[in-house]
């Protein structure tokens, strides 16, 4: 053993290179909660981990919010899981499981330094993996491709790699490579050093899998043809140059692909290791001002999420904050960017699900619960010391609207609290319209599922019940007030105020049409980005 001693991780530069904050990114069922669980499980550790200290203190307190998400089988609500695995601290942010894209999946991927995209083998590339690619590109989030499943019949890997390749441009760099087709799962070949990893489930398949080195020549025997195959496809990858590249992956235009099965945690670790070796720590982060600010500078963040009524009993508002420099220490004051204003943050949480710990420091890459952050929206950027502001977190344009009526009258102030809520969320997009006037709000999703999450939350959160009807819109661009003007009178458009940042939306049935009127007046200012 050398003398060298590893510098302690006591500074901030140093506490900031040993995380990796991530998350994992996929189709609905394609494993992402057991492959949450099997990270979990190779790390030990749940919810307690490096340097955020554990109270213990989780009560469970099962909500209606909650129960929406039991029933439905889906996760609505999204936080941090935080665990250490070597000598690293791992952040996976939870993502929305649902099929819709939705604009939460979105603000997550802003709060990650990288993504596991998780393929399901038997079905490939599916609508909502393609769409979840097409933001870390944008993004310029390195993703890994973690081909899961590989225990049961599946596509053949190399067809696999070809689709990643043709569909959606990423050239996949395998790291590891499958003996067995899917079905016939005998291990994997680590490409990198070439030794061949024997994987077993253990038995149940509910502890880690049981790994053990072999030999080639014994490998050719026990796997004969398997083995043959494998080779012959290793040979392949090396012909056409499809080795890990470490820059074109932090560039987000090549992905390293592994294989493996969640369900019998084969393959799970050497996910892990490679998340420690080569997914990028957090670096310094780009301010609206275009400057970077360094991770070791004084402590700064932003606010990824806002969730109110987590637990029912205490009917709080939990804001989710992406450390981006510095330390934070629970209980230090600091400056809110957008109002200037002093804010405390003396109830600094973890939150996974239900489970609850308090945080009493935390570095760049860390996630932190701010409970009973009502003053917080998101985007905010929360500093100590030099003022700094993060971007804006970009809003998708929404391509379903629905008019949200009650008829309870009675009920028309909690109503009106309920919208401001979900407006404030972000659960979904409220505008105004000039000719509905404000008892007749229009809902803005990105996904149909945001309007069943609103008007299930305004019943049970706020006891209103809701009407929703559907407005035959598909396409929302912003314009500008002479553009308001311009299409006052056209047939089946309308111009409607967003309530969250008095953006002005014009809505067209359908993109034809939307080109059409466009193409009819070169004065009208429309703008479909975000
Ligand atoms: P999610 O919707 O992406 O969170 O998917 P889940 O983790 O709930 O998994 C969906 C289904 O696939 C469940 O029935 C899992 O048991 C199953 N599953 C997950 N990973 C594997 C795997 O590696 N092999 C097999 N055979 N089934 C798996």
């Amino acid at each position: 053993m050398s003398q060298n001693v590893l510098a302690p991780a006591s500074g901030v530069a140093a506490q900031a290179a040993r995380r990796r904050t991530f998350a994992v990114i996929s189709h609905p069922d394609a494993g992402k909660s057991t492959m949450t669980e099997a990270l979990a499980l190779h790390a030990r550790v749940i919810g307690k981990a490096g340097a955020v200290h554990g109270k213990g203190d989780r009560r469970g307190v099962v909500s209606d919010w909650m129960a929406m998400e039991q029933q439905r089988g889906i996760s609505v609500t999204s936080a941090a899981l935080q665990f250490s695995y070597r000598d690293t601290v791992i952040n996976l942010l939870d993502t929305p499981g649902h099929a819709d894209f939705s604009e939460d999946t979105y603000r997550v991927l802003t709060a990650v330094d990288s993504a596991v995209m998780l393929l399901d083998a038997a079905k490939g590339l599916e609508p909502q993996t393609l769409k979840l690619f097409e933001v870390c590109r944008q993004r310029g989030i390195p993703v890994m491709t973690f081909i899961n499943k590989w225990d049961r019949p599946g596509h053949d890997a190399l067809a696999l790699l070809d689709e990643i390749e043709q569909r959606i441009g990423l050239r996949p760099t395998p790291l590891t490579w499958p003996v067995g087709i899917a079905g016939q799962f005998h291990g994997v070949i680590d490409r990198r050093t070439g030794v061949f990893i024997r994987m077993q489930r253990s038995p149940g398949g509910a502890d880690l899998a049981i790994e053990e080195e072999m030999g080639a020549d014994e490998a050719a025997q026990r796997y004969g043809a398997d083995w043959a195959t494998a080779t012959e496809e290793l040979e392949l990858l090396e012909m056409t140059g499809a080795d890990h590249d470490q820059a074109t992956f932090l560039a987000a235009t090549s992905t390293p692909v592994l294989f493996g099965a969640a369900v019998a945690n084969l393959g799970v670790r050497q996910l892990l290791d490679l998340l420690v070796e080569l997914a990028p720590p957090p670096s310094a982060r780009p301010t609206a001002e275009g400057a970077d600010q360094p991770v070791d500078a004084e402590f700064s963040g932003f606010v990824f999420k806002v969730q109110a009524n987590m637990n029912r009993a205490h009917r709080d508002q939990v804001a989710f904050m992406r450390i981006c420099s510095g330390r934070f220490e629970r209980g230090m004051v600091v400056t809110h960017a957008g109002t200037g204003k002093p804010f405390t943050t003396k109830y600094a949480q973890q939150i996974f699900g239900q489970g609850r710990d308090t945080i009493d420091e935390a570095y760049p890459g860390d996630v932190v619960g701010l409970v009973n952050a009502t003053a917080l929206g998101i985007g905010d950027t929360l500093y100590a010391g030099a003022p700094v502001r993060y971007p804006a977190l970009p809003s998708f344009p929404p391509e379903h609207f629905a008019v949200v009526r009650t008829s309870d009258t009675s009920a028309f102030k909690r109503f009106r609290r309920g919208i401001e809520q979900l407006d404030a969320e972000g659960v979904v997009q409220v505008l105004r319209s000039e000719q509905r006037g404000d008892q007749a709000p229009v809902l803005a999703a990105v996904g149909p599922m945001q309007f069943e999450v609103a008007t299930y939350r305004l019943e049970a959160e706020f006891g209103v019940h809701a009407q929703l009807d559907h407005l035959p819109y598909q396409v929302a661009a912003r314009t500008d007030p002479a553009g308001q003007e311009i299409l006052r009178g056209v047939a089946s458009v309308e111009v409607m105020t967003r309530v969250r940042d008095d953006a002005l939306l014009a809505m067209f049935p359908d993109r034809w049409r939307m080109r059409f009127i466009a193409g009819r007046t070169p004065d009208l200012r429309l703008d479909v980005a975000p």
